[in-house]
């Protein structure tokens, strides 16, 4: 496989403007010729398949739920990073380049980089004008905060709803052309296959979740935005329905993986508290703005929050940390909250949380501030735990949360596999090792409406298409073999629940390839995931019928696609032998406990590809070379 990621020459301030000029065009009255797949309908398939439309592509989009409006980014919360410095704090492009290089602990591409800190001011006046009502200051101008790693204000948001509002608008731009027939709209639809033809992406085989029936449709290119896998570890924050599924089809033909092992652990979630949870609930980052985070100063302290004085609290982030403070960025928060767990200082009933407390801020800004900017957060807060943030400390633990390895693209968002493009979480991004908060909703729209119409442009001008037809044998062969996949499924009936597996791969993936990692642990994930993986295929039990609307076998499909996948997550950690962002292998670790990165052996981004179900992947390095920001030790101190 050869692995050429097309980063164009010249001056990186340059470089996207002149790909775009040597991009080759596709003439108006030509683009109603080509049909575009796009998968999934979150801010990077939303985005995508208006854009395409509004050119005049034909568009087909699909998503596993009943609306695309369902799509996870609703969830998303705390706000979007954009480069406009409106607050006049020192912001820019290359700040924000900067910051995001920096954050990302030096694993990702410095050119997707750049790029997505120049196309972040776009994506502002873009979702302005769609009406999107970002929160405004004193004077009527749109108001920032910060989130980690940054030591400027430049996060636009719609309180703590700012993924939904985003999400509005992708959508009323979608249905905008579903009304002018340009975008066919598949909703319950899940991808099980992808189809290659003559060695290009031509089309795709889905499940109709409500009648089961298995459909074949074909395009001239396929745009895969199927969100993350941090699902991977069953609790999470993520949507029960993502699913690392679209993009491992993906990888089984041909397109390869990138650094399947980076997976973010976000600080503050509320923490887990028993066996009876498919679901953790993320409370966002932009709380870290005014809350401070600390535990009791002694282990074993089990007094109420109230009755710890001053003297005997640890607020260990400002004191590790004082410049950055409590907006260290999220592997950093992560690692010292579990630390200070580890150590016997967590508090509530598990001892696995840290406090958020807002009392300083209550009184410094006073409680109508406070609520108008994270009131939506405290009443969800109130409602799960039963306790007022406004009157005693939020707990708050780690979870897994978003994912930045992925399908692996070049600086066109395109697969290893020709005419497959891969946008938004389900790439692997411009993030590196580590996302900093408000980059994604930042990513998935710059991939979908301002990368990708033109690259995918440049691709349809520039390739021979051979005329398709969804009837043609390798459609016929694609749906035979998933046909037979879900038969094998159903015809299980064993004892253990999807739900029972798909815990018990999540206790593993957390235990050993969660916060921090080592070598054993990895080795013995390994051989747990390979009996979980015998027991899966002899034990199952998928009840109900594969002809019927059935969640079992939805929820199957995608495991045994899990199962699969965390094996290459744990090659991959394992084969990662330093510390970088969320990927923190405790044999590599500074004196002070920091993550030791080695850039002379692993300044790459590492990639897998798919060699058949005998043979273990087939392992690539695409090289990092830092020419505009200079490879160094992080530090937020
Ligand atoms: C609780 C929470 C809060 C967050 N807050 C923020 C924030 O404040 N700021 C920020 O920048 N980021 C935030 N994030 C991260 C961000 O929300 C996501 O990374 C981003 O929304 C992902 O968008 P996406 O379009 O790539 O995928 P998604 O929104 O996950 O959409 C995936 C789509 O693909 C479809 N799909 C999946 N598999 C298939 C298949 N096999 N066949 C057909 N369709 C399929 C789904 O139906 C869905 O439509 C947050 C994440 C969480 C979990």
């Amino acid at each position: 496989m050869q692995l050429d990621a097309k980063i164009p020459g010249g001056p990186i301030s340059e470089k996207w403007d002149r790909h775009r000029f040597e991009l080759k065009l596709v003439n108006p009255a030509n683009k109603r010729k080509f049909e575009i797949i796009v998968i999934g309908t979150g801010l990077a398939g939303g985005a995508a398949s208006a854009s395409l439309a509004e050119l005049g592509y034909h568009v087909k989009t699909f998503c596993i739920q009943d609306s695309p409006r369902r799509a996870h980014s609703i969830a998303a919360q705390g706000g979007i990073n954009a480069a406009k410095n409106y607050q006049n704090d020192g912001d820019s492009i290359w700040r924000l380049f900067y910051d995001t290089v920096k954050g990302g602990d030096f694993r990702a591409r410095e050119a997707n980089v750049y790029r997505l800190a120049q196309l972040s001011t776009h994506i502002i006046d873009h979702c302005v004008a769609q009406g999107i009502p970002f929160a405004r200051d004193y004077g009527g101008l749109l108001a920032n905060r910060s989130f980690g790693g940054a030591q400027v204000s430049r996060t636009f948001y719609a309180r703590g709803q700012t993924g939904q509002q985003l999400l509005l608008g992708a959508y009323g731009a979608l249905m905008r052309q579903v009304a002018a027939g340009m975008v066919e709209l598949f909703p319950r639809r899940e991808m099980m296959d992808l189809v290659v033809v003559n060695e290009q992406a031509r089309g795709i085989i889905v499940r109709n979740l409500v009648s089961g029936e298995l459909e074949s449709h074909a395009a001239d290119a396929v745009v895969l935005a199927s969100g993350g896998y941090g699902n991977v570890y069953y609790l999470s924050t993520n949507a029960e329905s993502s699913n690392v599924g679209g993009c491992f089809r993906a990888y089984k033909r041909g397109a390869a993986l990138a650094n399947p092992c980076f997976t973010q652990i976000h600080p503050t979630c509320i923490p887990h508290t028993g066996e009876h949870q498919s679901k953790l609930t993320l409370m966002s980052e932009s709380l870290r703005n005014d809350g401070r985070v600390w535990v009791p100063r002694t282990a074993g302290d089990m007094r109420s929050p109230q009755d710890i004085p001053e003297s005997e609290r640890s607020y260990f982030l400002e004191e590790k940390y004082p410049s950055f403070g409590n907006l260290v960025p999220r592997d950093v928060a992560s690692r010292n909250a579990k630390a200070q767990c580890d150590a016997g200082r967590g508090v509530g009933l598990t001892r696995c949380a840290v406090y958020l407390d807002f009392t300083d801020a209550i009184k410094r800004d006073g409680m109508d501030v406070i609520s108008r900017k994270y009131g939506n957060l405290f009443d969800m807060y109130e409602q799960i735990s039963d306790e007022s943030p406004y009157e005693t400390p939020m707990m708050i633990y780690p979870a897994s949360h978003y994912t930045m390895g992925g399908i692996w693209v070049d600086y066109n968002l395109m697969s290893t596999v020709p005419g497959l493009f891969a946008l938004g979480e389900a790439n692997f991004s411009d993030h590196g090792a580590n996302r900093l908060g408000a980059s994604a909703l930042m990513q998935g729209l710059a991939d979908g409406y301002f990368v990708i119409p033109y690259t995918i442009g440049g691709y349809l001008a520039g390739t021979s298409l051979e005329p398709i037809n969804h009837d043609q044998a390798e459609f016929r062969s694609a749906a035979k073999a998933v046909e037979e996949r879900i038969r094998k499924l159903m015809s299980i009936q064993g004892k253990r629940t999807v739900d029972n597996m798909a815990r018990h791969l999540g206790q593993i993936m957390w235990a050993h390839c969660g916060m921090s990692r080592n070598a054993d642990g990895l080795k013995k994930a390994q051989s747990q995931i390979q009996e979980l993986k015998g027991e899966f295929w002899q034990n199952l039990l998928v009840p109900g019928s594969d002809k019927d609307y059935n969640k079992s076998l939805e929820k199957a499909t995608r495991l045994a696609d899990s199962l699969d996948f965390a094996e290459v997550m744990l090659m991959d950690a394992l084969t990662r032998e330093e510390s970088c962002g969320g990927h923190f292998r405790e044999e590599y670790q500074t004196e002070e406990g920091e993550a030791n990165r080695d850039d002379v052996n692993f300044c790459h981004a590492s990639v897998w590809e798919y060699d058949g179900e005998a043979n273990p992947p087939k392992f690539h390095k695409e090289p990092l070379e830092f020419e505009n920001v200079e490879l160094s030790q992080r530090s937020y101190k």
